[in-house]
């Protein structure tokens, strides 16, 4: 039986810690440590008579190596799940290599303040050699490579659904289906209505960073970055129906072009409504969605974080959201001497989460895949010594608990391909 550390008490955690708490095959013992500790432990009043896990709660600043490393040691667990933000990815890393356990995370890292000159000088170079501008990246934790490798210990990057599922969707496709992958596709749509004129699906400001930075994708071993929301699409989705969709930058991109090198071409696709992009577009003008701290009133304050604060609670959607989620990931390539293609989705519906776990289908469809990975990686099935992302293990027992805990998925050997 294990005990599993996990970080953060947000929209993915909560879904995570119920999925935790079902699991007791596995799982016996959990923490839920975060910066809001009153959070955790409502959680905790909440699940504790319904399930045979062992719940402990304790407040920590997960940006603090110190603290964390001496609340890891004490409590002992098997393995640390990040879910919560990527600001503290690194941190949580050096923790866990620090007391010796195993560390799973949902997001790869940013930098809170991007205006830091160490970190931009790192950034700027990278954009230069690399070709793409997002302030994320896997290189920071790829650096953490031999540190896990020399402990024995491993770190499980990005086990959300995108990145998560979608990388392992490519390494299933791969396995089964094809003898080389040609182009990948990955189509994220959420056809959900929360009934408000602009809130984001999770936290604020790491969304909207995302979002309204330049689009790129992968071609022939490099980079090509295009002007935010330049590249748009139709498609139309089971069980949402038609929707545009727009290119965006991605990190499973970067995991996905590193190790599947044959690949030609990999793309990431979101869709939005109109009245998100205008709202989006207003912010962007008028500055709100700046990272650098501006005077106000004789204190300093970060816009991005300011809009946060006035924007809806992504936790708080889940009551007033209806309609379903349709991520898929669309293969191109050869198997026997034939081109073929295959689509592999999961739709999910936000009222149906909503009375499974009290949460909307995004933090559903993340916090699932994040409490899979944990569950491979205590229970040795996904255990090596290093850093990974989410494709480079057998796809065969995540593809499985997918189908178990939530998440079924469908395989179209025929489907609809994006110009
Ligand atoms: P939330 O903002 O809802 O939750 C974040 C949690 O982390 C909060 O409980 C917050 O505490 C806690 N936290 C923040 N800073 C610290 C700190 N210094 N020390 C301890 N705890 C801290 O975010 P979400 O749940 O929406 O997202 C969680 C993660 O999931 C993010 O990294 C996000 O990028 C990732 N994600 C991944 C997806 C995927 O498919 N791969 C999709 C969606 C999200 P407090 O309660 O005090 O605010």
């Amino acid at each position: 039986m294990k005990k599993l550390m996990v970080i953060g008490c947000g929209g993915v955690a909560s879904v995570a810690i119920h999925k935790v708490c079902r699991n007791d095959e596995v799982f016996s013992d959990l923490m839920i440590a975060s910066r809001t500790v009153s959070k955790c432990d409502a959680l905790k009043e909440k699940l504790q008579g319904t399930t045979k896990v062992r719940i402990e709660t304790a407040k920590v600043d997960a940006g603090n190596v110190e603290e964390l490393t001496a609340l890891i040691r004490s409590y002992g667990p098997d393995a640390v799940l990040n879910v919560a933000l990527p600001y503290q990815d690194l941190t949580i890393m050096d923790a866990c290599l620090a007391a010796g356990v195993d560390y799973i995370d949902t997001a790869n890292f940013e930098p809170e303040d991007t205006e830091d000159p160490e970190w931009r000088k790192i950034y700027e170079k990278r954009c230069e050699e690399k070709g793409f501008s997002a302030y994320f990246d896997y290189s920071w934790q790829w650096a953490y490579e031999e540190r896990f490798k020399e402990a024995g210990l491993t770190a499980l990057l990005g086990t959300g659904f995108d990145p998560g599922v979608t990388s392992v969707f490519a390494a299933y496709a791969k396995k089964h289906y094809f003898d080389r992958i040609d182009t990948i596709d990955i189509l994220d749509c959420n056809g959900g209505d929360h009934g408000y004129a602009f809130a984001t699906n999770f936290n604020p400001e790491i969304n909207l960073r995302e979002v309204s930075a330049p689009g790129s994708y992968w071609e022939d071993g490099r980079w090509i970055e295009v002007p935010a929301m330049s590249i748009k699409r139709e498609y139309d989705f089971e069980q949402v129906g038609r929707k545009d969709m727009y290119l965006l930058h991605h990190e499973e991109i970067e995991a996905l072009g590193r190790n599947m090198p044959e690949v030609q071409r990999i793309r990431f696709f979101m869709t939005f409504g109109q009245s998100y992009l205008d709202h989006m577009r207003c912010l962007e003008d008028v500055g709100m969605l700046s990272t650098a701290p501006v005077e106000f009133n004789g204190q300093q304050i970060v816009p991005i974080q300011f809009l946060k604060a006035l924007l809806p609670d992504p936790a708080s959607l889940g009551p007033r959201t209806v309609g379903k989620t349709n991520i898929a990931c669309i293969f191109t390539g050869m198997k026997d001497g034939e081109r073929k293609a295959v689509k592999i989705y999961n739709v999910c519906d936000h009222q149906e989460c909503y009375k499974e776990v009290g949460s909307q289908a995004i933090s559903y469809t993340t916090g699932v895949p994040a409490m899979i990975g944990a569950m491979l990686v205590v229970t040795g099935q996904w255990k090596k010594p290093g850093v990974f992302t989410t494709d480079e293990f057998d796809p065969d027992p995540y593809m499985e608990a997918l189908n178990k805990w939530g998440l079924p998925w469908i395989v179209d050997t025929d489907p609809v391909l994006v110009d």
